[in-house]
């Protein structure tokens, strides 16, 4: 288990950059733990120095603007399974956040540390894509402190990889306020309990007045590609189409043949997008209350 030689615990966000200055930005930013405190002890790519971000309160402010949810980087998994105001305003977080490790781990874990370990099987990360969120970043330059807005499909660049440039820290994370959609959630793993993805994905679905047809679908999927992905040729072709079981099993055909660029298990996580296609597709639809013959 990694440790530090110097651990500091800022209150504001004034504290933190004066902190992250003094240590010339070479410090690892720590909020719940759960990703940096389980890497190996002796890695020499880890600094001795970390500045916990858990105890500013401004990262972990839940405030509603307008149809916009701003949700602070401090924000802990267990919250979406607890708090009223996200499980009303972002549903699509809450069932992620019902497959996500067990109990102990979610009172820890935090969405803004889910999004800078960019790992390609982040559980919160297709929830996050198919809600089109926007990840609101913090730096201090030239002695001002500013800020980025940065789409989640550009935040995830590769494995572990993100734009957060040195000293730069994640504050929220926002959200559209979506009414009417049904959503739903899929992930597979090796293991039956605290289990890492292989595959998982989120689906959003918003069907016309009628109830007949889709008016918009979001699909994303992680665990298949270097970065977690949205299905745009599957949402596209779902648009306006009648709903029915017919309907939706055809659109395994729409599935890119290259779709599966993950190195391992590729014709197991093919057969497993097609399945969480369908599965994911029906189980947003019963949400709000459709069930296609
Ligand atoms: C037993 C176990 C089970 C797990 N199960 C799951 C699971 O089911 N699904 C899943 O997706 N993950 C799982 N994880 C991984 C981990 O819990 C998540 O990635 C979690 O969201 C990380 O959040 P954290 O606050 O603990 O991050 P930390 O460990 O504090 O940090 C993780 C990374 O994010 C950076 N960071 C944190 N906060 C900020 C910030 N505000 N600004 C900039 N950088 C920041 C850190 O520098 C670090 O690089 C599991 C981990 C364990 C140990």
């Amino acid at each position: 288990m990694l440790q530090y030689k110097k651990y500091d615990m800022p209150q504001t966000i004034e504290e933190l950059f004066r902190l992250l200055e003094r240590n010339d930005g070479a410090v690892d930013i720590v909020s719940g733990g759960t990703d940096c405190f389980a890497r190996e002890k002796d890695s020499s790519r880890h600094p001795d120095a970390a500045i916990d971000v858990s105890r500013i309160e401004a990262f972990s402010r839940i405030e509603r603007k307008g149809d916009v949810l701003v949700i602070g980087a401090n924000t802990r998994i267990q919250q979406f399974l607890n708090d009223q105001e996200l499980i009303e305003c972002v549903p699509m977080l809450r069932h992620a956040a019902i497959y996500f490790a067990d109990q102990q781990i979610r009172e820890s874990a935090t969405i803004g540390g889910n999004l800078a370990n960019a790992s390609p099987t982040g559980d919160m990360i297709p929830p996050l894509l198919a809600l089109d969120a926007v990840v609101h970043t913090l730096r201090q330059e030239a002695g001002k402190i500013g800020g980025r807005d940065i789409p989640v499909s550009d935040f995830i660049q590769g494995v572990g990889k993100t734009p957060l440039a040195r000293g730069e820290v994640i504050a929220s994370v926002s959200c559209p306020v979506l009414e009417g959609y049904g959503c739903a959630f899929k992930k597979v793993g090796l293991r039956r309990s605290l289990c890492i993805s292989t595959v998982n994905s989120a689906f959003l679905v918003k069907v016309d007045s009628s109830g007949r047809y889709f008016e918009e679908v979001r699909i994303a999927f992680g665990g298949i590609a270097p970065t977690p992905a949205r299905l745009k040729a599957v949402e596209e072709k779902l648009k306006g189409a009648r709903i029915s079981k017919a309907q939706i099993q055809e659109m395994a055909d729409y599935i890119p043949n290259d779709i599966v660029r993950s190195r391992s298990r590729q014709e197991y996580r093919k057969t497993v997008v097609r399945n969480f296609l369908t599965a994911g597709l029906l189980e947003s639809l019963a949400e709000i209350g459709i069930l296609p013959e």
